[in-house]
């Protein structure tokens, strides 16, 4: 007989997540009640905001509860419906989290064409991650053909599509990746003109190499060590849209000194760089269907090529989760949770 597997938040990380903060349990397949619908979860995403979401410092979004089920984007068939606007069968882009079925009452819910092949992308290139790069690289870093562009983990979810978007705007674009099969994917599947190994040790020479004109948008998924690379490299009127910090996600102390939080307002006054933090949503919400537009043309006239990470098995997604932390993804990471 089925049965739903969760994954609960056990207990808070201090630093980097361990298989101990997460519990799986085994319950009953809910039963939904009228006017709910039955999803049945085929794809979990795993995303690097989960981390925010398991600590209780003050964040944009409210944390997860202890003993609750992890929160996550999914994409779901709905398994039996009491609900008029869906019908079994339906497929769905949902928010249910890490567990393999789900109740919903509708709100939230996006119908997907049944012919999305795979239907994961959803979760990837033409969902949040997709959606992030688009916004975030045109709206505020403004690329210019003939600029340089520079973006870190840049074989990752986001991190790929504003590389390629910023190639297809004409400019000269440098990735940062941890390793070499990872800057290898990225200047010869994805067409980037350099890509450096943050990993490799002598970061900032490296790229101040391979940025011989200066960055003019440093697209910063990452921050750390990264940014103090990049940080000198800021041409007169950069553009820094400030997305992520994953350096930083597992800190629990601030790094040590000397302090050099001077430094960066001084660049921004001296140099007049704009940066500017966002959360997709929240800010472009409203534009999502332009960008599901413009990217469903891309890719399908091959403009823009993505890479899944998929993991098989519910029961593996605190590994993979924690894994993404540490760079082990190599791609949009998704688990399928059933077939
Ligand atoms: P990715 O698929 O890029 O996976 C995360 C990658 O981050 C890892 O694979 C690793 O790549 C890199 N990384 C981890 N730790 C470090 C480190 N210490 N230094 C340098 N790189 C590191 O994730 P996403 O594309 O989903 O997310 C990228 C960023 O965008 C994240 O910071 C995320 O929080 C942010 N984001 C923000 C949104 C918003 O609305 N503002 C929405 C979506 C994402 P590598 O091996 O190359 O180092």
């Amino acid at each position: 007989m089925a049965s739903n597997l969760k994954i609960l938040l056990h207990s808070r990380p201090a630093g980097a997540p361990t298989a101990g903060n997460f519990q799986l349990e085994f319950a009953p397949v809910p039963v939904p009640a009228p006017g709910q619908l039955l999803l049945r979860t085929l794809y979990l995403s795993l995303d690097p905001y989960m981390r925010g979401r398991m600590s209780d410092a003050p964040s944009y979004a409210a944390p997860v509860a202890l003993g609750e089920v992890m929160g996550g984007g999914t994409i779901a068939r709905v398994e039996a419906s009491l609900h008029p606007g869906f019908g079994e069968g339906d497929l769905v882009l949902a928010y249910g989290g890490w567990q393999s079925y789900a109740l919903s009452d509708g709100a939230g819910l996006t119908k997907l064409d049944p012919a999305l092949d795979p239907p994961s992308l959803a979760l990837g290139i033409l969902g949040m991650p997709g959606f992030t790069a688009y916004m975030g690289l045109l709206e505020i870093g403004q690329p210019k053909a003939g600029e340089t562009v520079v973006v870190a983990a840049a074989s990752g979810a986001v991190g790929s599509v504003v590389g390629q978007i910023a190639k297809l705007k004409g400019c000269r674009v440098v990735g940062i990746a941890g390793g070499p099969r990872k800057c290898g994917y990225v200047v010869e599947e994805l067409g980037f003109d350099a890509c450096i190994d943050h990993r490799a040790g002598d970061l900032p020479q490296r790229l101040a190499r391979a940025c011989p004109d200066g960055i003019d948008v440093y697209f910063e998924n990452v921050g750390g060590a990264v940014f103090d690379a990049v940080l000198p490299l800021l041409n007169v009127q950069a553009r820094v849209p400030v997305c992520g910090l994953i350096a930083h996600y597992n800190d629990t102390t601030l790094p040590p000194g000397p302090d050099r939080l001077g430094l960066l307002p001084r660049a921004i006054l001296t140099r007049r760089i704009k940066m500017q933090g966002f959360i997709i949503f929240d800010d472009f919400g409203p534009r999502f269907g332009e960008f599901q537009q413009a990217m469903g043309d891309w890719v399908r006239a091959g403009k823009i090529k993505y890479r899944e990470d998929l993991v098989e098995g519910l029961e593996n997604a605190p590994a993979a989760f924690i894994g993404l932390l540490q760079g082990a993804n190599f791609g949009k990471l998704v688990v399928r949770v059933s077939h």
